[in-house]
Protein backbone atom coordinates (compact mmCIF):
# COMPACT_ATOMS: atom_id res chain seq x y z
CA UNK A 1 0.00 0.00 0.00
CA UNK A 2 1.40 3.30 -1.01
CA UNK A 3 1.35 6.18 1.48
CA UNK A 4 -1.87 8.39 1.19
CA UNK A 5 -0.52 12.17 -0.70
CA UNK A 6 -1.13 15.70 0.09
CA UNK A 7 -3.80 14.85 -2.69
CA UNK A 8 -5.56 12.61 -0.34
CA UNK A 9 -5.68 15.05 3.09
CA UNK A 10 -6.82 17.46 0.91
CA UNK A 11 -9.49 15.34 -0.22
CA UNK A 12 -10.09 14.33 3.97
CA UNK A 13 -10.10 17.70 4.82
CA UNK A 14 -13.03 19.21 2.70
CA UNK A 15 -14.82 15.71 3.33
CA UNK A 16 -14.93 16.40 6.97
CA UNK A 17 -15.03 20.15 7.09
CA UNK A 18 -18.19 21.18 9.49
CA UNK A 19 -18.21 17.93 11.01
CA UNK A 20 -17.65 17.86 14.80
CA UNK A 21 -14.24 18.30 15.85
CA UNK A 22 -13.47 14.34 16.64
CA UNK A 23 -13.62 13.81 12.31
CA UNK A 24 -9.90 14.98 13.09
CA UNK A 25 -8.67 11.81 13.93
CA UNK A 26 -9.25 10.87 10.22
CA UNK A 27 -6.11 12.91 9.59
CA UNK A 28 -4.12 10.86 12.02
CA UNK A 29 -1.06 9.14 10.28
CA UNK A 30 1.67 9.90 7.87
CA UNK A 31 1.02 11.79 4.38
CA UNK A 32 3.39 11.59 1.63
CA UNK A 33 3.83 15.80 0.63
CA UNK A 34 6.01 16.51 -2.54
CA UNK A 35 8.90 17.11 -0.35
CA UNK A 36 8.45 15.44 2.66
CA UNK A 37 6.23 13.41 4.82
CA UNK A 38 3.51 14.91 7.41
CA UNK A 39 2.72 12.84 10.32
CA UNK A 40 -0.37 13.49 12.41
CA UNK A 41 0.70 12.21 15.72
CA UNK A 42 -1.97 13.01 17.72
CA UNK A 43 -5.27 14.58 17.66
CA UNK A 44 -6.22 17.18 20.19
CA UNK A 45 -9.72 16.36 22.08
CA UNK A 46 -11.40 19.94 20.87
CA UNK A 47 -10.32 23.24 19.82
CA UNK A 48 -9.24 24.10 23.33
CA UNK A 49 -6.84 21.76 24.42
CA UNK A 50 -2.96 21.37 24.10
CA UNK A 51 -2.90 21.28 20.01
CA UNK A 52 -2.25 18.63 18.08
CA UNK A 53 1.53 16.65 18.03
CA UNK A 54 2.67 16.88 14.30
CA UNK A 55 6.26 15.67 12.56
CA UNK A 56 7.53 16.23 9.26
CA UNK A 57 10.48 14.20 7.77
CA UNK A 58 12.69 15.32 4.91
CA UNK A 59 14.95 13.34 3.66
CA UNK A 60 18.52 14.51 3.45
CA UNK A 61 18.35 14.88 -0.47
CA UNK A 62 16.30 17.95 0.15
CA UNK A 63 17.87 19.37 2.89
CA UNK A 64 20.86 19.08 1.12
CA UNK A 65 22.48 19.80 4.20
CA UNK A 66 26.30 19.42 4.25
CA UNK A 67 27.67 16.10 5.69
CA UNK A 68 29.88 18.45 8.21
CA UNK A 69 26.90 19.60 9.90
CA UNK A 70 25.47 16.70 10.60
CA UNK A 71 27.83 13.93 12.23
CA UNK A 72 26.23 11.92 15.04
CA UNK A 73 26.89 14.16 18.13
CA UNK A 74 28.00 17.14 18.96
CA UNK A 75 27.42 18.43 15.30
CA UNK A 76 24.06 17.65 14.69
CA UNK A 77 22.81 18.46 18.38
CA UNK A 78 24.26 22.33 17.13
CA UNK A 79 22.35 22.10 13.94
CA UNK A 80 19.38 20.90 15.42
CA UNK A 81 19.25 23.82 17.74
CA UNK A 82 19.43 26.71 14.58
CA UNK A 83 16.73 24.33 12.71
CA UNK A 84 14.66 24.19 15.67
CA UNK A 85 15.05 28.18 16.37
CA UNK A 86 14.63 28.86 13.23
CA UNK A 87 11.61 27.21 12.60
CA UNK A 88 10.32 28.42 15.64
CA UNK A 89 10.90 31.98 14.20
CA UNK A 90 9.34 31.33 10.72
CA UNK A 91 6.15 29.36 12.77
CA UNK A 92 5.79 32.83 14.74
CA UNK A 93 5.56 34.93 11.99
CA UNK A 94 2.71 32.59 9.93
CA UNK A 95 0.63 31.55 13.10
CA UNK A 96 -2.53 33.40 13.62
CA UNK A 97 -5.97 32.88 14.75
CA UNK A 98 -7.59 30.61 12.62
CA UNK A 99 -10.96 29.98 14.49
CA UNK A 100 -12.03 28.97 18.40
CA UNK A 101 -9.35 28.57 21.08
CA UNK A 102 -6.21 27.57 20.05
CA UNK A 103 -7.19 27.03 16.12
CA UNK A 104 -4.29 28.13 14.17
CA UNK A 105 -1.41 27.61 16.80
CA UNK A 106 2.00 26.79 15.49
CA UNK A 107 4.91 26.15 17.94
CA UNK A 108 7.89 24.18 18.00
CA UNK A 109 10.36 23.74 21.78
CA UNK A 110 12.70 26.42 21.00
CA UNK A 111 16.22 25.79 22.23
CA UNK A 112 16.60 29.45 22.93
CA UNK A 113 20.15 30.47 24.22
CA UNK A 114 20.98 26.93 25.25
CA UNK A 115 22.48 23.70 22.99
CA UNK A 116 21.42 20.43 24.44
CA UNK A 117 20.21 17.07 22.99
CA UNK A 118 16.20 17.34 22.19
CA UNK A 119 13.37 15.69 20.62
CA UNK A 120 12.24 19.24 18.61
CA UNK A 121 14.72 18.94 15.64
CA UNK A 122 16.55 16.15 14.85
CA UNK A 123 19.49 15.59 12.18
CA UNK A 124 20.48 12.32 11.07
CA UNK A 125 23.85 11.74 9.47
CA UNK A 126 22.51 11.78 6.10
CA UNK A 127 21.39 14.99 6.48
CA UNK A 128 17.71 13.92 7.09
CA UNK A 129 15.84 16.22 9.47
CA UNK A 130 12.73 15.15 11.47
CA UNK A 131 10.93 17.99 13.55
CA UNK A 132 8.23 18.13 15.35
CA UNK A 133 5.42 20.64 16.54
CA UNK A 134 2.14 21.37 17.61
CA UNK A 135 -0.45 22.63 15.89
CA UNK A 136 -4.05 23.80 16.93
CA UNK A 137 -6.23 22.27 13.99
CA UNK A 138 -8.80 24.99 12.78
CA UNK A 139 -12.39 25.09 14.37
CA UNK A 140 -15.17 27.64 14.60
CA UNK A 141 -17.04 26.46 17.90
CA UNK A 142 -16.29 22.55 17.84
CA UNK A 143 -16.82 21.93 13.99
CA UNK A 144 -13.79 21.23 11.51
CA UNK A 145 -12.70 24.52 9.49
CA UNK A 146 -11.34 21.71 6.88
CA UNK A 147 -10.02 24.29 4.46
CA UNK A 148 -8.26 26.51 7.03
CA UNK A 149 -6.63 23.24 8.18
CA UNK A 150 -5.66 21.91 4.56
CA UNK A 151 -3.98 25.96 4.40
CA UNK A 152 -2.26 25.79 7.45
CA UNK A 153 -0.78 21.80 6.87
CA UNK A 154 -0.28 22.11 3.01
CA UNK A 155 0.38 25.45 2.59
CA UNK A 156 2.06 27.05 6.01
CA UNK A 157 3.97 23.83 6.88
CA UNK A 158 6.08 23.11 3.44
CA UNK A 159 6.66 27.04 3.40
CA UNK A 160 8.05 27.01 7.06
CA UNK A 161 9.57 23.92 6.60
CA UNK A 162 11.46 25.66 3.06
CA UNK A 163 12.51 28.72 5.53
CA UNK A 164 13.59 26.89 8.18
CA UNK A 165 14.93 23.38 7.41
CA UNK A 166 16.70 23.23 4.38
CA UNK A 167 20.43 24.25 3.63
CA UNK A 168 19.05 26.93 1.43
CA UNK A 169 17.46 28.96 4.12
CA UNK A 170 20.53 29.55 5.65
CA UNK A 171 23.21 31.74 5.25
CA UNK A 172 26.62 30.20 3.69
CA UNK A 173 28.82 29.06 7.05
CA UNK A 174 26.03 29.26 9.54
CA UNK A 175 25.30 25.99 9.77
CA UNK A 176 28.54 24.85 9.57
CA UNK A 177 29.27 27.34 12.67
CA UNK A 178 26.55 26.41 14.95
CA UNK A 179 27.93 22.49 14.42
CA UNK A 180 31.75 23.65 14.70
CA UNK A 181 31.00 26.04 17.92
CA UNK A 182 29.03 23.27 19.58
CA UNK A 183 31.54 20.46 18.55
CA UNK A 184 34.12 23.07 20.65
CA UNK A 185 32.05 23.58 23.73
CA UNK A 186 32.05 19.56 24.29
CA UNK A 187 36.03 19.13 23.61
CA UNK A 188 36.72 22.14 26.04
CA UNK A 189 34.66 20.39 28.62
CA UNK A 190 36.28 17.34 28.14
CA UNK A 191 39.55 18.85 28.21
CA UNK A 192 38.88 19.88 31.76
CA UNK A 193 39.40 16.97 33.60
CA UNK A 194 42.26 16.40 32.01
CA UNK A 195 44.11 19.97 33.11
CA UNK A 196 42.38 19.45 36.36
CA UNK A 197 40.39 22.48 35.76
CA UNK A 198 36.52 23.02 37.30
CA UNK A 199 36.20 25.01 34.87
CA UNK A 200 37.14 27.39 31.83
CA UNK A 201 36.20 31.18 30.95
CA UNK A 202 37.24 32.22 27.77
CA UNK A 203 38.99 35.44 27.11
CA UNK A 204 36.45 37.78 25.15
CA UNK A 205 33.47 35.61 26.69
CA UNK A 206 30.51 38.13 27.62
CA UNK A 207 28.46 36.78 31.09
CA UNK A 208 25.73 39.41 32.33
CA UNK A 209 22.40 38.61 30.52
CA UNK A 210 19.67 41.41 30.21
CA UNK A 211 17.77 40.66 32.84
CA UNK A 212 16.72 38.14 34.94
CA UNK A 213 13.99 36.72 32.68
CA UNK A 214 15.79 37.18 29.86
CA UNK A 215 18.72 34.62 29.34
CA UNK A 216 20.08 36.68 25.95
CA UNK A 217 23.44 38.41 26.33
CA UNK A 218 23.70 41.97 27.66
CA UNK A 219 24.37 44.16 24.84
CA UNK A 220 26.37 47.95 24.56
CA UNK A 221 28.85 50.19 25.75
CA UNK A 222 28.43 49.28 29.30
CA UNK A 223 29.47 44.84 28.71
CA UNK A 224 33.02 44.02 29.70
CA UNK A 225 34.30 41.56 28.06
CA UNK A 226 35.45 38.84 30.23
CA UNK A 227 40.01 38.80 30.23
CA UNK A 228 41.76 36.06 32.56
CA UNK A 229 44.19 37.12 34.84
CA UNK A 230 47.36 36.34 33.62
CA UNK A 231 48.54 33.90 36.24
CA UNK A 232 45.02 31.81 35.81
CA UNK A 233 45.54 31.68 31.97
CA UNK A 234 45.51 28.61 30.38
CA UNK A 235 45.65 27.49 26.72
CA UNK A 236 42.90 24.70 25.73
CA UNK A 237 42.99 23.49 21.94
CA UNK A 238 39.60 23.11 20.31
CA UNK A 239 38.90 21.48 17.12
CA UNK A 240 37.34 23.95 15.06
CA UNK A 241 38.37 27.61 17.01
CA UNK A 242 42.09 25.88 17.12
CA UNK A 243 43.74 27.84 20.43
CA UNK A 244 41.59 28.87 22.85
CA UNK A 245 42.67 31.10 25.91
CA UNK A 246 40.76 31.78 29.51
CA UNK A 247 40.57 31.23 32.83
CA UNK A 248 41.08 28.01 34.25
CA UNK A 249 39.28 27.50 37.56
CA UNK A 250 42.00 24.51 39.10
CA UNK A 251 40.55 22.16 41.72
CA UNK A 252 40.42 22.54 44.86
CA UNK A 253 38.66 25.24 47.08
CA UNK A 254 38.23 28.79 44.82
CA UNK A 255 36.91 31.79 46.49
CA UNK A 256 35.22 34.60 44.18
CA UNK A 257 35.46 37.48 46.22
CA UNK A 258 35.18 41.29 45.86
CA UNK A 259 32.70 44.33 46.17
CA UNK A 260 29.20 44.39 46.12
CA UNK A 261 27.86 44.45 42.26
CA UNK A 262 31.07 43.89 40.75
CA UNK A 263 29.93 40.66 38.83
CA UNK A 264 31.01 37.84 41.41
CA UNK A 265 27.08 36.40 41.41
CA UNK A 266 27.41 36.52 37.11
CA UNK A 267 30.79 34.65 37.07
CA UNK A 268 29.19 31.99 39.26
CA UNK A 269 26.03 31.92 37.31
CA UNK A 270 28.28 31.45 33.88
CA UNK A 271 30.10 28.59 35.52
CA UNK A 272 26.82 27.15 36.83
CA UNK A 273 25.14 27.04 33.08
CA UNK A 274 28.29 26.09 31.85
CA UNK A 275 27.64 22.38 32.12
CA UNK A 276 25.72 23.23 28.87
CA UNK A 277 26.63 24.46 26.14
CA UNK A 278 25.46 27.82 24.55
CA UNK A 279 24.43 29.12 21.01
CA UNK A 280 27.21 31.07 18.92
CA UNK A 281 26.52 34.84 19.50
CA UNK A 282 25.86 33.89 23.35
CA UNK A 283 28.41 34.98 24.85
CA UNK A 284 29.67 31.95 26.87
CA UNK A 285 29.95 29.62 24.03
CA UNK A 286 33.17 28.73 25.39
CA UNK A 287 32.69 28.91 29.20
CA UNK A 288 32.56 25.53 29.94
CA UNK A 289 32.19 23.78 33.78
CA UNK A 290 33.07 20.12 35.32
CA UNK A 291 29.54 18.31 33.92
CA UNK A 292 29.26 17.29 37.53
CA UNK A 293 29.13 20.93 39.02
CA UNK A 294 26.38 21.22 41.50
CA UNK A 295 24.84 24.52 42.51
CA UNK A 296 23.63 24.53 46.16
CA UNK A 297 21.65 26.75 47.94
CA UNK A 298 19.55 27.40 50.71
CA UNK A 299 15.48 26.72 50.46
CA UNK A 300 14.24 26.49 53.22
CA UNK A 301 10.50 25.09 53.12
CA UNK A 302 11.67 22.55 51.01
CA UNK A 303 11.23 17.95 52.21
CA UNK A 304 13.98 16.35 52.68
CA UNK A 305 13.82 12.26 53.15
CA UNK A 306 16.04 10.37 55.19
CA UNK A 307 19.10 11.90 54.27
CA UNK A 308 22.18 11.83 56.27
CA UNK A 309 23.03 15.23 56.83
CA UNK A 310 25.46 14.82 60.17
CA UNK A 311 28.58 16.40 58.03
CA UNK A 312 27.27 19.39 58.54
CA UNK A 313 24.46 18.86 61.34
CA UNK A 314 24.80 17.65 64.75
CA UNK A 315 22.09 16.52 67.55
CA UNK A 316 19.11 18.88 66.85
CA UNK A 317 17.25 20.36 69.73
CA UNK A 318 14.95 17.80 71.04
CA UNK A 319 17.45 15.15 70.29
CA UNK A 320 16.18 14.41 66.83
CA UNK A 321 19.20 12.38 64.84
CA UNK A 322 20.63 13.71 61.81
CA UNK A 323 22.23 10.38 60.39
CA UNK A 324 18.81 9.78 58.79
CA UNK A 325 17.14 13.21 58.49
CA UNK A 326 13.68 13.74 57.49
CA UNK A 327 11.60 16.91 57.59
CA UNK A 328 8.44 18.08 55.47
CA UNK A 329 9.50 21.80 56.09
CA UNK A 330 13.86 22.15 55.92
CA UNK A 331 15.62 25.06 57.59
CA UNK A 332 17.85 27.30 55.88
CA UNK A 333 21.00 26.03 57.37
CA UNK A 334 19.48 21.81 56.80
CA UNK A 335 17.88 22.33 53.17
CA UNK A 336 21.76 23.42 52.61
CA UNK A 337 23.24 20.45 53.94
CA UNK A 338 20.81 17.71 52.28
CA UNK A 339 21.30 19.57 49.09
CA UNK A 340 24.81 18.97 49.37
CA UNK A 341 24.80 15.45 50.45
CA UNK A 342 21.94 14.47 47.62
CA UNK A 343 24.74 15.97 45.32
CA UNK A 344 27.70 13.88 46.60
CA UNK A 345 24.91 10.90 46.21
CA UNK A 346 24.47 11.51 42.77
CA UNK A 347 28.08 11.92 41.94
CA UNK A 348 28.92 15.90 42.49
CA UNK A 349 32.22 16.08 41.27
CA UNK A 350 32.31 20.40 41.72
CA UNK A 351 29.85 22.86 44.52
CA UNK A 352 28.95 25.96 43.40
CA UNK A 353 27.95 28.43 45.99
CA UNK A 354 26.84 31.89 46.16
CA UNK A 355 26.75 33.76 49.48
CA UNK A 356 23.61 35.34 47.75
CA UNK A 357 21.56 32.05 48.53
CA UNK A 358 23.32 30.65 50.97
CA UNK A 359 22.37 30.25 55.11
CA UNK A 360 24.62 32.16 56.72
CA UNK A 361 24.77 30.22 59.63
CA UNK A 362 25.52 27.04 57.46
CA UNK A 363 28.45 29.04 55.80
CA UNK A 364 30.32 30.35 58.93
CA UNK A 365 30.42 30.94 62.72
CA UNK A 366 33.16 33.35 63.88
CA UNK A 367 35.33 33.75 66.58
CA UNK A 368 32.80 35.78 68.45
CA UNK A 369 29.80 33.74 67.97
CA UNK A 370 32.19 30.39 68.99
CA UNK A 371 32.85 32.75 72.24
CA UNK A 372 28.95 33.30 73.05
CA UNK A 373 27.47 30.27 71.58
CA UNK A 374 29.19 27.43 73.09
CA UNK A 375 29.69 24.30 70.66
CA UNK A 376 27.21 21.98 72.32
CA UNK A 377 24.63 23.91 71.63
CA UNK A 378 25.38 24.77 67.96
CA UNK A 379 24.07 21.64 65.90
CA UNK A 380 26.07 23.33 63.02
CA UNK A 381 29.02 22.59 61.87
CA UNK A 382 29.53 25.02 59.06
CA UNK A 383 30.85 24.54 55.47
CA UNK A 384 34.58 26.42 56.07
CA UNK A 385 35.17 23.55 58.53
CA UNK A 386 34.40 20.72 56.30
CA UNK A 387 35.07 22.02 52.36
CA UNK A 388 38.66 21.88 52.61
CA UNK A 389 38.11 17.79 53.74
CA UNK A 390 35.42 17.15 51.15
CA UNK A 391 38.08 17.85 48.26
CA UNK A 392 41.08 16.25 49.99
CA UNK A 393 39.29 12.91 50.74
CA UNK A 394 36.42 12.98 48.46
CA UNK A 395 37.91 15.20 45.54
CA UNK A 396 35.07 17.39 45.59
CA UNK A 397 36.04 20.96 44.41
CA UNK A 398 33.85 23.95 45.64
CA UNK A 399 33.81 27.14 43.83
CA UNK A 400 32.51 30.06 46.41
CA UNK A 401 31.23 33.68 45.87
CA UNK A 402 32.01 35.10 48.92
CA UNK A 403 31.82 39.01 49.74
CA UNK A 404 31.57 39.27 53.30
CA UNK A 405 33.59 36.54 55.10
CA UNK A 406 37.47 36.53 54.72
CA UNK A 407 37.21 33.61 57.30
CA UNK A 408 37.32 31.07 53.95
CA UNK A 409 40.65 33.06 53.02
CA UNK A 410 42.26 30.57 55.64
CA UNK A 411 41.18 27.29 53.62
CA UNK A 412 41.04 28.65 49.59
CA UNK A 413 43.46 27.09 47.13
CA UNK A 414 43.02 30.14 45.10
CA UNK A 415 41.32 33.41 45.52
CA UNK A 416 39.76 35.30 42.78
CA UNK A 417 38.74 38.97 43.30
CA UNK A 418 35.98 40.79 40.95
CA UNK A 419 36.45 44.97 40.59
CA UNK A 420 34.80 46.49 37.57
CA UNK A 421 33.62 42.53 36.45
CA UNK A 422 37.45 41.87 35.46
CA UNK A 423 38.68 39.11 37.51
CA UNK A 424 41.92 39.27 39.42
CA UNK A 425 44.26 36.60 40.80
CA UNK A 426 44.88 37.12 44.70
CA UNK A 427 46.02 34.00 45.98
CA UNK A 428 48.81 35.54 47.08
CA UNK A 429 47.74 39.04 48.97
CA UNK A 430 44.56 36.85 50.64
CA UNK A 431 47.16 34.14 52.13
CA UNK A 432 49.45 37.46 53.31
CA UNK A 433 46.13 38.54 54.71
CA UNK A 434 45.46 35.84 56.45
CA UNK A 435 48.94 35.58 58.32
CA UNK A 436 48.21 39.21 59.06
CA UNK A 437 45.11 38.91 60.80
CA UNK A 438 44.37 35.47 62.49
CA UNK A 439 40.72 35.14 62.91
CA UNK A 440 41.07 33.26 66.17
CA UNK A 441 38.22 30.57 65.34
CA UNK A 442 38.46 26.76 66.16
CA UNK A 443 37.58 24.15 63.89
CA UNK A 444 34.62 22.35 64.96
CA UNK A 445 34.97 19.74 62.78
CA UNK A 446 34.02 16.75 66.01
CA UNK A 447 35.86 13.62 63.64
CA UNK A 448 36.08 12.70 59.73
CA UNK A 449 33.29 12.66 57.16
CA UNK A 450 30.82 10.24 57.80
CA UNK A 451 30.32 7.40 55.79
CA UNK A 452 26.90 7.75 53.33
CA UNK A 453 24.27 5.33 54.08
CA UNK A 454 22.82 3.29 51.01
CA UNK A 455 19.39 5.43 50.40
CA UNK A 456 17.43 2.90 48.58
CA UNK A 457 14.01 4.97 47.55
CA UNK A 458 10.53 3.07 48.06
CA UNK A 459 8.24 2.24 44.77
CA UNK A 460 5.18 2.69 46.14
CA UNK A 461 5.89 6.04 47.62
CA UNK A 462 6.34 7.59 43.95
CA UNK A 463 3.13 7.61 43.02
CA UNK A 464 2.10 9.03 39.15
CA UNK A 465 -2.35 8.20 40.18
CA UNK A 466 -4.38 11.19 40.59
CA UNK A 467 -7.89 10.21 40.82
CA UNK A 468 -9.31 7.40 38.80
CA UNK A 469 -5.96 8.24 36.59
CA UNK A 470 -3.55 5.65 36.69
CA UNK A 471 -0.82 8.07 35.51
CA UNK A 472 -1.05 11.72 35.74
CA UNK A 473 1.76 14.04 35.53
CA UNK A 474 1.77 17.50 34.95
CA UNK A 475 4.46 20.05 33.82
CA UNK A 476 2.99 23.87 34.43
CA UNK A 477 6.28 25.58 34.01
CA UNK A 478 9.94 24.94 34.45
CA UNK A 479 9.42 25.10 38.24
CA UNK A 480 6.88 22.96 39.22
CA UNK A 481 6.37 18.64 38.21
CA UNK A 482 2.74 17.44 39.39
CA UNK A 483 3.71 14.05 40.11
CA UNK A 484 0.20 12.56 40.44
CA UNK A 485 -1.29 14.14 43.76
CA UNK A 486 2.20 15.66 44.59
CA UNK A 487 3.49 19.03 43.88
CA UNK A 488 7.58 19.13 43.18
CA UNK A 489 8.67 22.51 43.80
CA UNK A 490 11.54 22.71 41.79
CA UNK A 491 12.24 26.68 42.03
CA UNK A 492 15.38 26.57 43.66
CA UNK A 493 17.07 24.09 41.10
CA UNK A 494 18.90 26.60 39.23
CA UNK A 495 20.30 23.89 36.31
CA UNK A 496 17.16 23.27 35.28
CA UNK A 497 16.95 25.57 32.44
CA UNK A 498 13.79 25.14 30.20
CA UNK A 499 10.17 23.57 30.72
CA UNK A 500 11.01 20.90 27.88
CA UNK A 501 14.06 19.45 30.45
CA UNK A 502 11.43 19.56 33.46
CA UNK A 503 9.50 17.73 31.37
CA UNK A 504 11.89 15.14 30.23
CA UNK A 505 12.60 15.21 34.57
CA UNK A 506 8.51 14.23 35.03
CA UNK A 507 8.75 11.67 32.63
CA UNK A 508 11.92 10.19 33.55
CA UNK A 509 10.77 9.99 36.95
CA UNK A 510 7.86 7.82 36.27
CA UNK A 511 10.17 5.85 33.76
CA UNK A 512 12.47 5.35 36.76
CA UNK A 513 9.20 4.03 38.90
CA UNK A 514 7.50 1.69 36.11
CA UNK A 515 11.25 0.12 34.90
CA UNK A 516 14.09 0.91 37.41
CA UNK A 517 12.85 0.75 40.82
CA UNK A 518 11.72 -3.25 41.01
CA UNK A 519 14.85 -4.32 42.87
CA UNK A 520 15.21 -1.45 44.96
CA UNK A 521 18.07 0.17 43.88
CA UNK A 522 19.99 2.78 45.63
CA UNK A 523 19.76 5.96 44.14
CA UNK A 524 22.91 6.25 42.76
CA UNK A 525 21.85 3.21 40.75
CA UNK A 526 18.77 4.12 40.07
CA UNK A 527 19.80 7.30 37.99
CA UNK A 528 22.71 5.01 36.21
CA UNK A 529 19.81 2.61 35.02
CA UNK A 530 17.88 5.69 33.56
CA UNK A 531 20.50 7.99 32.44
CA UNK A 532 21.82 4.73 30.72
CA UNK A 533 18.70 3.65 29.06
CA UNK A 534 18.27 7.31 27.53
CA UNK A 535 21.81 7.00 26.45
CA UNK A 536 21.04 3.44 24.68
CA UNK A 537 17.10 4.04 23.62
CA UNK A 538 17.44 7.99 23.25
CA UNK A 539 14.95 10.78 24.53
CA UNK A 540 11.71 8.65 22.72
CA UNK A 541 11.97 6.24 25.17
CA UNK A 542 10.29 9.08 27.32
CA UNK A 543 6.58 10.44 27.02
CA UNK A 544 4.29 9.07 24.38
CA UNK A 545 7.17 8.33 21.70
CA UNK A 546 7.67 10.97 19.62
CA UNK A 547 6.89 13.79 21.31
CA UNK A 548 8.87 17.21 20.40
CA UNK A 549 8.98 18.66 24.05
CA UNK A 550 11.21 16.85 25.58
CA UNK A 551 15.00 17.93 26.56
CA UNK A 552 18.53 15.90 27.98
CA UNK A 553 19.05 16.63 31.24
CA UNK A 554 21.58 15.60 33.48
CA UNK A 555 21.60 13.13 36.69
CA UNK A 556 21.78 15.68 38.89
CA UNK A 557 18.39 17.22 37.87
CA UNK A 558 16.62 13.98 38.13
CA UNK A 559 18.08 13.38 41.73
CA UNK A 560 17.12 17.12 42.65
CA UNK A 561 12.99 15.99 41.37
CA UNK A 562 13.16 13.12 43.38
CA UNK A 563 14.53 14.25 46.41
CA UNK A 564 11.90 16.89 46.12
CA UNK A 565 9.23 14.53 46.17
CA UNK A 566 7.13 15.37 49.21
CA UNK A 567 5.83 11.30 49.37
CA UNK A 568 9.25 10.15 48.85
CA UNK A 569 10.09 7.44 51.46
CA UNK A 570 13.23 5.87 51.64
CA UNK A 571 14.71 3.32 53.25
CA UNK A 572 17.99 3.86 54.36
P1 LIG B 1 27.88 40.83 42.67
O1 LIG B 1 27.47 39.39 42.80
O2 LIG B 1 29.35 41.00 42.71
O3 LIG B 1 27.19 41.71 43.63
P2 LIG B 1 26.56 40.72 40.09
O4 LIG B 1 27.23 39.58 39.45
O5 LIG B 1 25.19 40.48 40.63
O6 LIG B 1 27.47 41.36 41.21
O7 LIG B 1 26.55 41.87 39.01
C1 LIG B 1 25.98 43.14 39.27
C2 LIG B 1 25.44 43.75 37.99
O8 LIG B 1 26.47 43.95 37.05
C3 LIG B 1 24.41 42.86 37.29
O9 LIG B 1 23.34 43.66 36.86
C4 LIG B 1 25.16 42.30 36.11
O10 LIG B 1 24.31 42.03 35.01
C5 LIG B 1 26.16 43.37 35.80
N1 LIG B 1 27.37 42.79 35.21
C6 LIG B 1 28.02 41.69 35.63
N2 LIG B 1 29.10 41.42 34.88
C7 LIG B 1 29.14 42.39 33.94
C8 LIG B 1 30.02 42.67 32.84
N3 LIG B 1 31.07 41.88 32.57
N4 LIG B 1 29.76 43.74 32.08
C9 LIG B 1 28.70 44.53 32.35
N5 LIG B 1 27.84 44.33 33.36
C10 LIG B 1 28.04 43.28 34.15
MG1 LIG C 1 26.10 38.55 44.14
Amino acid sequence: MTEPTHHDLRTTLSRIDGKGYKAYHDIKGSWALPRFTLVVDYVQGDPYAAPSRVRVRIPGSVTELPPEACRPGARAVGTGCLLARCFGQEAGSRGRSRGSGRSGELRIEDPAQKVIRNTAVQVAPDGAVEARFRVGLPARGRRVLGGQAAELLLDDVPEIVQASLVASAHESGELLRHAEVNEDAEVLREALEERELAGFVADGAVLPRRSGIDDRPLEGPAVVPFRSPDELRVTLEAPNAGAVTGMGIPRGVTLIVGGGYHGKSTLLRALEQGVYNHRPGDGRERVVADPDAVKIRAEDGRSVSSVDISTFIGLLPGGTETRHFSTPNASGSTSQAAAIMEALEAGARTLLIDEDTSATNFMIRDRRMQALVPREREPIIPFIDRVRELHDTLGVSSVLVLGGSGDYLDVADTVVAMTDYLPADVTERAREVARAHPTGRESEVPGPLPELPDRRPRRDSLDPSRGRRSVSLKVRDQDAIRFGTDEIDLGAVEQLVSWAQTRAVSEALLLARNRFMADRPTVPRLLDAVMDALEEEGLDLLGHGHDGDLTLFRRHELAAALNRLRTLEVDA
